[in-house]
């Protein structure tokens, strides 16, 4: 069999779901770290690996938890976002929607604008320097309530940074019913900001049609128990709804109980629009890459196969049609080049 990893590395990609303090790697936590240095984070490489090294769900959320009080100022925040970028241009990731949760570092105190000043700079540079193109999701952290959904519309709508294309919601779905979220992904649709909320990630398919039907959901964050029900399925073929799949990330939380089980393959075989992604990826001990490679395996992707997947990324991400053009040019010429050699 075809080693598709090299491949994959070069392959120019489109992420779509990917968080902003989940993907700081142990060099960006290090870095933080060494800035603040009463943290109780290490800030050497080894120690830092062990750190990363989860035992369960709830270290990888005490673990989240220490990264997020490491972002304490606005440099902070710039470092965080150009190094994530960086990070992505590695992998040879063009285009990025990354999700931020601005509540929680305004909620710590760093001054909003200052904060929003803070993201377009690493975002312009990251642009410029890296040649990676970012924008921006601003999403809801569902465990904080309606006063955090509403401090979350009020910063997307009256500061929204130039980068801001979208708006979701996040956190844990149980004991967290979507269509109470109603109003604020209203204001941020009215506003003009596409609506990308997670859901059917840790519940059922009902959780997906409260995404569509009260939050008017144009993709869905995960998605993965839609597959339990096959006139959703149809329902998201039909209206190119994507769904955003991390399967590593999936094992990662139990959404899936193992890679074998994951039901991205009966997803694409109902004709959904699949994108795949990493979410939280160094959390999850993963990247971009490494959940292509992944996909090509459960979906048996030769490097064509893998093309499009990246390509459906293109389709469905909030790039202007110019923009798409682009880059599925470029993932065309480095494939046909690629098969050529
Ligand atoms: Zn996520």
């Amino acid at each position: 069999m075809t080693d598709l990893h090299p491949f994959i590395a070069g392959l120019p990609k489109a992420e779509l779901h990917v968080h902003h303090v989940g993907s700081a790697s142990p060099r960006i936590v290090a870095e933080l770290a060494a800035r603040h240095p009463d943290s109780k984070v290490p800030t050497d490489p080894e120690a830092l690996a062990d750190y990363f090294t989860f035992t369960d769900f709830a270290h990888f959320i005490e673990v989240y938890l220490s990264v997020v009080d490491l972002v304490r100022t606005p440099e902070d925040v710039r470092l965080l976002t150009f190094e994530v970028a960086r990070d992505m241009a590695r992998q040879n990731i063009r285009y990025a929607e990354l999700t931020i949760t601005p509540y929680s570092s305004t909620r710590r105190g760093i001054d909003e604008k200052a904060f929003m000043e803070a993201i377009e700079d690493a975002r312009r540079a990251a642009e410029k320097e890296l040649g990676v193109i970012l924008r921006w999701c601003f999403d809801i952290p569902g465990e904080a309530g309606l006063e955090a959904a509403a401090e979350t519309a009020r910063l997307a709508v009256d500061l929204r940074p130039e980068g801001l294309v979208s708006f979701g919601l996040g956190g844990p779905e149980i004991g967290v019913p979507r269509p109470q979220f109603k109003p604020y992904f209203d204001a941020a649709r009215a506003a003009g900001l596409h609506s990308v909320p997670h859901a059917g990630e840790t519940t059922g398919p009902e959780t997906v049609w409260d995404a569509i039907r009260e939050l008017g959901a144009e993709r869905i964050g995960h998605g993965t128990s839609s597959v339990r029900d096959p006139e959703l399925l149809a329902h998201l073929a039909e209206h190119r709804i994507a769904l955003e799949v991390c399967p590593t990330s999936n094992i990662a939380t139990r959404a899936v109980a193992d890679l074998d089980a994951h039901p991205v393959k009966e997803m694409v075989a109902a004709g959904v629009l699949v994108t795949i992604n990493s979410d939280d990826p160094p959390m999850f001990g993963s990247d971009l890459n490494n959940e292509y490679a992944v996909a090509a395996r459960l979906l048996d992707l030769d490097e064509r196969g893998l093309a499009q997947l990246a390509k459906n990324a293109v389709e469905a991400s909030f790039l202007d049609p110019a923009g798409k053009e682009k880059l599925n040019a470029e993932i065309d010429t480095y494939t046909e080049q690629w098969l050529a050699r």
